[in-house]
C-alpha cells in the first residue's frame, strides 16, 4: 500500500492555560511523559497499579495479563470484583448523599437521585430479574428510553451477572429483532413508549412486533417501565410485566455477584457505519478500569464536577461515560432524555447554565447541526460555569472545533478530542487536558499505556506527514474480547494475518505530524485513490466544512477513467439547500475554494447538494451508501441503522 497524502494543513496550537495545567489530575507535559515512561519500561506493572488504584476488588488478581492465547487476551484473570458495587456501594460510606444523577426529561422537568438511591434502586431491580430466573451469564436485551431507569437496568444486570445488550430506543423492530436473536435473550426491558423532542415512540408495541416477526423463543418475558400514562395496546399477562410492579415490596438491598474479571459485563453492537454492526463483547475488570482511567486522566475528573455526556446509553459513550465511567468515580452526571434540538436549538446551552454543567462531551454531529440551526444561540446563555469540553464519534472538522473552542468555551476551556470505537472500550488517543497542547482536527497523542503504530499494509511503520492504517501494538484492558458469537470474525477483523496477527487493526486512517500528534483522516474502507494520490475523507471534508456558506460534507470517491478516481462532495449549507442555477454557481465556488484551500488534486469533480447526509443513528456518516448514490447504483447494503432513510432519495436525485 502506498501512504495516505495529507493535502490539510493546521497550525494553531493551544496549550492549557496554567491554571488549568496546575489543578490538573495530570500536570503538565512532565506529568504526561512520566506516565508513559512507567508504561513503556514495566507495561503490566503500570496496569496492574492503575487497577488495584482505581478498581475494588473482592479477591486480588495476582496475574495482569496472559497472552498465551493471543489475541483473546486475558486481564487480572485471577481476581474477582462487581461492576455495580465499584459504582455504587464503594461510594455509601463516604458520599451516599451526593447527587449521582441530575435527569432532565423531554419535557424539561428535573429530578435528583442520590448515590443510596441510586443504589436502592439498582439492588431492587436486580433482586425483581432474580425472581423473574435471570442468573449470571443470561442475556438481557434493554430497549429504553435514555432515562435513569435505563441506567438502573443496566447496573442491575452487572449486579447479578447478567450480560446486558443495550439496543438504542430509535431502532426498528427489525434491528431489535436481529439483537435479541444474536443474544438468544431471556428477558427485554423496555418501556411503553419513549419521548424524544415532543414525540412519543411506542416502544412496547415495537418489542411486540420484534418478538411477532419470529424465531424469539428465548425470551421469556418482556419488563415494561411505564413512561407516559398511555396504556399498550397489547398486555400479555403470562409474559408482559410492569416494571413497578416486579419491584413492588421486594428488599433494596441486593448482594452482587462476584464476578470474574473476565466474565463479560455486556455486548454491544458497532454502529454499522461501515458495514454490518459487529457484537463487540467486553470484559468486567478490564473494561471498567479503561473507564475509570480516562475519567481522571481525559476528563480530568474532580469531586465537585457536574459532568455531562449527551449520548444515548444505547452506544458505546453512553455505556462507557454515562452508565459505569462517572458512577464508578463518584460524579455527579446530568442525564438528558431529550434531543438537542427541541424546544430550539439552544437546549444544550440553556441546560448547561440551569445545571451548572463543568464538563461537557458531545459529538460533531451535534455541533455542527448546532452551528447550522443556530449558531447565534449559545450567547443567549451564561455557559461560564463550564471548564472542559470533549468530543467523539468522528473525526471533528478544525472549523467546527474553534466554534466549540471560542462560542461554547469563551475560549478558555480545553477540548478533548477523544478517539476511540465501541471495541476499544474507553478512550484511546485524547489530550490529558492539563498537559498536551491542542490542535484544532488532531485527538492528539495516545493515552500513556496505549501504544499506537501508523503502518502500511505489511505492518511497517509509515514517516510522519504521511497516512496510513492506525493500529495498537499492545493489548490493552479494555478491548474487546470477542465477537459475540463469531471468534473468527473478530480474529480476521481486528488481527488480522497481515500483520501476524499482532497488532489490533483499527480501521481508520491517520497520521502523524512532526510533533508526534495523530490526525484522523477517515475510515481506511473510504480512502480516495486520484491520480495516484491516496486521499483521506477527512481533509476534504474539513476543507469544504471551512466555508462559511458550508455546515457539513461528506466526500466519496467514484470511478474515473482517467484518474482512477474522482472526487464527489456532498454537501449541506447552513442556508437552504440551492437548486438550479444558485446551486451551479455555489458548486463551482465550493470546488475553486477546495482547490484553493488544499490543492487541485482534491478537487471535487461534483458537488452535490441535500437537507443533510445519510447517517447512522449514533450520527455518523455512511459513506459507503454515499458511494452508491455517486455511482449511480442501487443500494443493496445493510442499512439497518441508517437514521433517515429518507434522504437517499433525495441525494439520489441530487445531480446538478
Ligand atoms: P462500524 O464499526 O459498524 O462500521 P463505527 O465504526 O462507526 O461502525 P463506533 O464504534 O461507534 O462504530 O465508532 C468508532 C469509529 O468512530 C472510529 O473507528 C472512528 O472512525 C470514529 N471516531 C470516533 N471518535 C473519533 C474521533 N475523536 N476522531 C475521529 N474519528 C472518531
Ligand atoms: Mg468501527
Amino acid at each position: 500500500m502506498s501512504s495516505i497524502d495529507s493535502v490539510l494543513k493546521e497550525t494553531r496550537l493551544f496549550p492549557p492555560s496554567d491554571d488549568f495545567r496546575t489543578k490538573a489530575n495530570v500536570s503538565g507535559m512532565e506529568g504526561y511523559h512520566t506516565l508513559c515512561e512507567k508504561a513503556n519500561s514495566d507495561y503490566q506493572g503500570f496496569w496492574g497499579d492503575l487497577a488495584r488504584e482505581l478498581v475494588s476488588w473482592r479477591k486480588p488478581f495476582t496475574k495482569v495479563l496472559d497472552e498465551s492465547n493471543a489475541p483473546f487476551f486475558k486481564w487480572f484473570e485471577d481476581g474477582e470484583m462487581n461492576v455495580s458495587y465499584n459504582c455504587l456501594d464503594r461510594h455509601l460510606e463516604s458520599k451516599a448523599n451526593k447527587v449521582a444523577i441530575i435527569f432532565e426529561a423531554d419535557d424539561g422537568s428535573v429530578s435528583r437521585v442520590t448515590y443510596r438511591e441510586l443504589y436502592h434502586r439498582v439492588c431492587q431491580f436486580a433482586n425483581g430479574l432474580k425472581s423473574l430466573g435471570v442468573v449470571k451469564g443470561d442475556r438481557v436485551v434493554i430497549y429504553m428510553p435514555h432515562t435513569v431507569e435505563a441506567v438502573i437496568a443496566m447496573q442491575a444486570c452487572a449486579r447479578i451477572g447478567a450480560i446486558h445488550s443495550v439496543v438504542f430506543g430509535g431502532f426498528s423492530a427489525g434491528a431489535l429483532r436481529d439483537r435479541i436473536q444474536d443474544a438468544t435473550a431471556k428477558i427485554v426491558i423496555t418501556a411503553n413508549e419513549s419521548v424524544r423532542g415532543g414525540k412519543a415512540t411506542p416502544l412496547k408495541a415495537m418489542t411486540d412486533e420484534a418478538l411477532g416477526i419470529g424465531n424469539c423463543e428465548s425470551v421469556e418475558k418482556v419488563i415494561v417501565f411505564q413512561r407516559t400514562g398511555t396504556k399498550p395496546d397489547h398486555w400479555s399477562e403470562s409474559n408482559n410485566v410492569w416494571w413497578h410492579q416486579l419491584v413492588k415490596g421486594l428488599p433494596d438491598i441486593c448482594e452482587p455477584e462476584w464476578m470474574n474479571a473476565e466474565d463479560p459485563l455486556f455486548v454491544l453492537y458497532t454502529s454499522g457505519s461501515t458495514g454490518k454492526p459487529k457484537g463487540i463483547q467486553h470484559s468486567s475488570a478490564g473494561y471498567f478500569l479503561g473507564t475509570q482511567v480516562s475519567m481522571k486522566w481525559v476528563f480530568d475528573y474532580k469531586e465537585d464536577d457536574v459532568y455531562w455526556c449527551t449520548a444515548d446509553v444505547g452506544w458505546i459513550t453512553g455505556h462507557s461515560y454515562i452508565a459505569y465511567g462517572p458512577l464508578g468515580i463518584g460524579a455527579t452526571q446530568v442525564i438528558f432524555e431529550g434531543v438537542p434540538t427541541y424546544p430550539d436549538a439552544g437546549r444544550f446551552w440553556a441546560m448547561i447554565e440551569k445545571h451548572q454543567v463543568t464538563t461537557f462531551y458531545t459529538a460533531p454531529t451535534a455541533i455542527r447541526s448546532l452551528i447550522k440551526l443556530g449558531g447565534d444561540l449559545p450567547k443567549q446563555y451564561d455557559l461560564s460555569s463550564l471548564r472542559l469540553l470533549g468530543t467523539v464519534g468522528e473525526p471533528i472538522n478544525p472549523d467546527a472545533w474553534m466554534w466549540y473552542h471560542e462560542v461554547i468555551g469563551g475560549g478558555r476551556c480545553p477540548i478533548v478530542d477523544t478517539w476511540w470505537q465501541t471495541e476499544t472500550g474507553s478512550n484511546m488517543v485524547a489530550p490529558l487536558p492539563g498537559a498536551v497542547a491542542t490542535k484544532p482536527g488532531s485527538c492528539t497523542l495516545p493515552l500513556p499505556g496505549i501504544m499506537t503504530a501508523i503502518v502500511d499494509e505489511s505492518g511497517a511503520p509509515i514517516e510522519p506527514g504521511k497516512g496510513g492504517s492506525l493500529v495498537i501494538t499492545r493489548p490493552f484492558p479494555s478491548l474487546v474480547r470477542t465477537i459475540y458469537n463469531d471468534a473468527a470474525r473478530f480474529k480476521s477483523t481486528y488481527f488480522p494475518d497481515e500483520f501476524n496477527g499482532k497488532y489490533y487493526l483499527a480501521g481508520d486512517s491517520a497520521h502523524y505530524d512532526e510533533h508526534g500528534y495523530i490526525w484522523i483522516m477517515g475510515r481506511i474502507d473510504d480512502v480516495l485513490n486520484v491520480s495516484g494520490h491516496r486521499l483521506g475523507t477527512m481533509e476534504i471534508e474539513s476543507a469544504l466544512a471551512a466555508n462559511p456558506l458550508v455546515a457539513e460534507a461528506a466526500v466519496v470517491g467514484r470511478p474515473h477513467e482517467i484518474k482512477g478516481e474522482s472526487v464527489v462532495a456532498f454537501v449541506v449549507l447552513k442556508g437552504d439547500r440551492p437548486e438550479g442555477e444558485e446551486g451551479k454557481l455555489i458548486a463551482k465556488q465550493l470546488r475553486e475554494w477546495v482547490a484553493h484551500e488544499i490543492g487541485k488534486i482534491a478537487q471535487p469533480d461534483e458537488i452535490r447538494f441535500g437537507d443533510n447526509l445519510p447517517k447512522t443513528r449514533s450520527g455518523k456518516i455512511m459513506r459507503r451508501l454515499l458511494r452508491n448514490i455517486a455511482k449511480g447504483e442501487e443500494i443493496t447494503q445493510d442499512i439497518s441503522t441508517l437514521e433517515n432513510p429518507a434522504i437517499l432519495e433525495q441525494l439520489r436525485h441530487s445531480a446538478l
